[in-house]
């Protein structure tokens, strides 16, 4: 029988949500998967995010219109599937005096953002004057408010939601293999586990930030440069009536204060590193964090107010010096029976585990 009309082997490296949601198409279609994660499924990147489903609505300045229009599109898919874990979430952007961007710039985003998501827009986005933003979300410091813009977007619980499209595709019949370091994979199907070379006829490398080190690491070259950006979080000990995404003072970076199971998510930093350094929260980031929230907020948080940190590294395809300014997109590289995925956000790995799919089973 040849290749194409039969059903095949496939490994996958990385239990995270890409490598998960490749595993989801390729056992729809038919084929056997097994995926091998060196620690535990859903423990890195795909659970240090900032909980958002969305197309990303800072990316409309770097022109990413086709990853926005993705994102849109699958934030709705996830809340269609998993309501229990994923839902519509009502944004502030307030406007202060101090705000970098016009507001015309930002009415002219969310204009901008509702075209792009379409029949699947969760809301409609409005300008409130600033007693308005101030019912919505009392605990905004006034100082300086002149007003600002409501719209929606999807927030979700990120590694719950992992482990549901886990047990998912363990119905599927996708094989996991936990703890399971791949050493070593070859553009002939090649993948080393222990010192022991298995043979498949598809291994799909998606390994996250790691995956171009698992590359270098195989003697493999790729066109890309992953730049390594690491985010951090903070949980603080306080409940959040609405979420805000905001500029920090003195900067067009944007980040968020979010309502998290009760508490306040503050986030996120963007500190590019390398493998070697440990990913974790710097002092420093803490301290901006802090300051950030404590610009927008009445109540001032302190560090004995952080009940959690998290951090996590964005695996960015390198397309700027500029960390804030750097693209979202992601590249697929197939090299014989070798495929890398390189970059890719949590909204769109559905898209991309279907992308995924389709060029592993092409026979070509
Ligand atoms: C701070 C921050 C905030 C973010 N916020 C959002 C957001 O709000 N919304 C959004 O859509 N996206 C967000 N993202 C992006 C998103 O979280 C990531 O792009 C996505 O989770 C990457 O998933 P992944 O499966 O590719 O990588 P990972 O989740 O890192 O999974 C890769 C897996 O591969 C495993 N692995 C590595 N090497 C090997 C090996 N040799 N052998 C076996 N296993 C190996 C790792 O252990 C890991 O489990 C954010 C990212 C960060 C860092």
């Amino acid at each position: 029988m040849s290749e194409a009309s039969s059903s095949l082997d496939i490994a996958i490296v990385g239990g995270g949500i890409n490598g998960i949601m490749t595993a989801w198409y390729l056992a729809d279609a038919g084929h056997r998967v097994q995926i091998f994660e060196r620690n535990g499924m859903m423990e890195a990147t795909s659970s240090a995010s900032t909980k958002l489903l969305h197309g990303g609505l800072r990316y409309l300045e770097n022109g990413d219109f086709r990853l926005i229009r993705e994102g849109l599109r699958e934030r709705s898919w996830w809340m269609a599937q998993a309501p229990h874990l994923a839902r519509p979430i009502q944004l502030i952007l307030p406007i202060h005096g101090w705000t970098r961007r016009p507001a015309w710039m930002f009415r002219l985003g969310l204009g901008l953002y509702g075209l792009l998501a379409g029949n699947r827009t969760l809301g409609p986005s409005r300008w409130h004057e600033r007693r308005d933003i101030l019912r919505l979300q009392p605990d905004l410091d006034p100082g300086d408010l002149r007003g600002g813009f409501t719209f929606w977007d999807g927030q979700m619980d990120d590694r719950a939601l992992g482990l549901w499209a886990t047990e998912q595709i363990r119905i599927k019949g996708v094989k996991i293999h936990e703890h399971r370091m791949v050493e070593r994979v070859d553009q002939t199907g090649g993948l080393t586990v222990h010192g022991q070379r298995q043979r498949f006829d598809r291994v799909i490398n998606v390994a996250g930030p790691w995956a171009k080190a698992l590359l270098e690491a195989s003697g493999i070259a790729s066109s890309h440069h992953l730049d390594l950006v690491r985010g951090s979080h903070l949980i603080l000990n306080r409940p959040c009536s609405a979420g805000i995404l905001a500029e920090v003072p003195g900067e067009r970076r944007i980040a968020f204060v979010l309502p998290w199971k009760g508490m306040t998510l503050v986030g996120t930093t963007e500190e590019r590193q390398t493998l070697g350094d440990p990913i974790c929260v710097a002092p420093n980031e803490i301290s901006y964090l802090l300051a950030y929230h404590n610009r927008l907020m009445s109540r001032s948080a302190a560090p004995v107010d952080i009940v959690h940190s998290f951090a996590g590294l964005r695996p960015l395809l390198f397309s700027s010096n500029d960390p804030t300014r750097a693209s979202r997109e992601y590249a697929i590289e197939r090299q014989g029976r070798l495929i890398t995925v390189l970059g890719g956000k949590w909204t769109t790995s559905r898209a991309l585990g279907e992308r995924v799919a389709q060029l592993a089973i092409r026979n070509d």
